[in-house]
């Protein structure tokens, strides 16, 4: 499925123009736009899901699978010394276009691209509570 005000099913469709590096018959694999370093890279299904809680295991397996072979070519492809993977899911995330996709996000020695976290202080009982509220 497809949704019309969704701006990656505009590209998979073809009505807005992209760079493509990739596609097979599930998966479309387009050059951001805005790009955090050179090659960065975005994997998107060519249906609309929002997130990764809309995505089915199946198409997850598959689209993280890709994202693993493509950053194998890549990095040769363009001789990167390192790689991001990041998939951001809802607002709070970082996430502003709601179509599930994942960022291919080649590094490279004394890059500029920034793809990180402030480290917080946490004590062992507040690692031991969260241990517990997360024991699946
Ligand atoms: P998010 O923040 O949702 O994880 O990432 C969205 C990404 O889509 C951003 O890195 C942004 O640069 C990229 N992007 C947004 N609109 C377009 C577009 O029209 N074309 C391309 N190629 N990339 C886009
Ligand atoms: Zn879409």
């Amino acid at each position: 499925m497809k949704n019309n005000d969704c701006i990656f099913c505009k590209i998979t469709n073809g009505e807005i123009p992209s760079v493509t590096i990739y596609e097979d018959e599930l998966f479309q694999v387009i050059l951001d736009r805005g790009p955090a370093s050179k090659g960065h890279a975005l994997i998107l299904p060519k249906q609309h899901y929002e997130d990764i809680y809309e995505l089915s295991e199946e198409m997850t397996a598959k689209a993280f699978v890709l994202a693993k072979k493509l950053a194998e070519k890549m990095t040769k492809a363009l001789s990167c010394d390192g790689f991001n993977i990041v998939q951001n899911n809802k607002e709070a995330s970082g996430q502003t276009v709601f179509h599930f996709h994942i960022h291919l996000i080649p590094r490279f020695i004394n890059d500029d691209a920034k793809v990180g976290w402030t480290v917080h202080d946490i004590t062992e009982e507040e690692m031991q509570s969260i241990a517990k509220q997360l024991n699946f």
